[in-house]
């Protein structure tokens, strides 16, 4: 049976299970990988950084990888999955793991699927999605404006500054960067669109997949996902 934990030293030694977790960008997914991390003492795996470690150690993975992308290719499901089971199957990963980036697409999901009841893993995989109104989210990522000298960050819907256009501190002119252009923005997020959502479909049918609202502010976003961990097995 269990008992509830009753303090960050319980959690931390407890089982937490693969856990993956979806949000597009803009939403935190960052910030709040961080706080699970935190709470659970488990590790962030994202395939980004994977793929750079394993073409920096020149693993024999890394090493295919590097040829691909040389070519001007994307790395295939089959590598990146390869470079994942290897990850997974370090101690560390062993209490539990969060993945950020992974999988992909739906023929990653079931090889994940096949991968963790092969290991014999006891505990349920979870599924996280930060779910965030897109018009909000086009404002908060077309919004931004960073100020050259101090490097301060406004957002001209959500955090003006006091003159537009100019830094509360030192009064130089803002900038936003080509990759906030309202274009460059909804090709991101189109592209997200297209890749995520048969994504969750395929977990919701399988009844593992938990939305919290990212609308929320960090903190209460972080409360949710807590909860929607601790409300099972852990
Ligand atoms: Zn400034």
């Amino acid at each position: 049976m269990n008992t509830p934990a009753t303090s960050v030293a319980d959690y931390v030694s407890r089982a937490v299970g693969p856990i993956i977790l979806f949000g597009p960008p803009g939403a935190g997914k960052g910030t709040q990988a961080k706080q699970i991390v935190e709470r659970y003492g488990i590790p962030h795996l994202s395939t980004g950084d994977l793929l750079r470690e394993n073409v920096k150690l020149g693993t024999a993975l890394g090493q295919k990888a590097k040829a691909v992308m040389d070519s001007g290719k994307l790395v295939s499901d089959d590598l990146v999955n390869e470079m994942v089971a290897e990850r997974l199957a370090r101690p560390d990963c062993a209490r539990g793991f969060i993945l950020d980036g992974f999988p992909r697409t739906v023929g990653q999901a079931e090889w994940l699927d096949g991968f963790l009841s092969a290991r014999g893993s006891k505990l349920p995989l979870r599924v996280l999605r930060i779910a965030v109104d897109q018009d909000k989210l086009f404002k908060r990522l077309t919004g931004r404006r960073t100020c050259p000298a101090c490097g301060a960050i406004y957002n001209i819907y959500t955090n003006p500054p006091r003159v537009p256009d100019s830094c509360d501190k030192d009064g130089t002119s803002l900038t936003f960067r080509k990759d906030d252009s309202e274009e460059a923005i909804g090709t991101r997020l189109k592209a997200y669109e297209n890749e995520t959502l048969p994504l969750a479909d395929y977990y919701r049918q399988r009844g593992i997949l938990t939305e919290v609202d990212g609308d929320a502010a960090a903190d209460d976003v972080s409360r949710q996902l807590f909860h929607a961990l601790e409300k099972g097995e852990l």
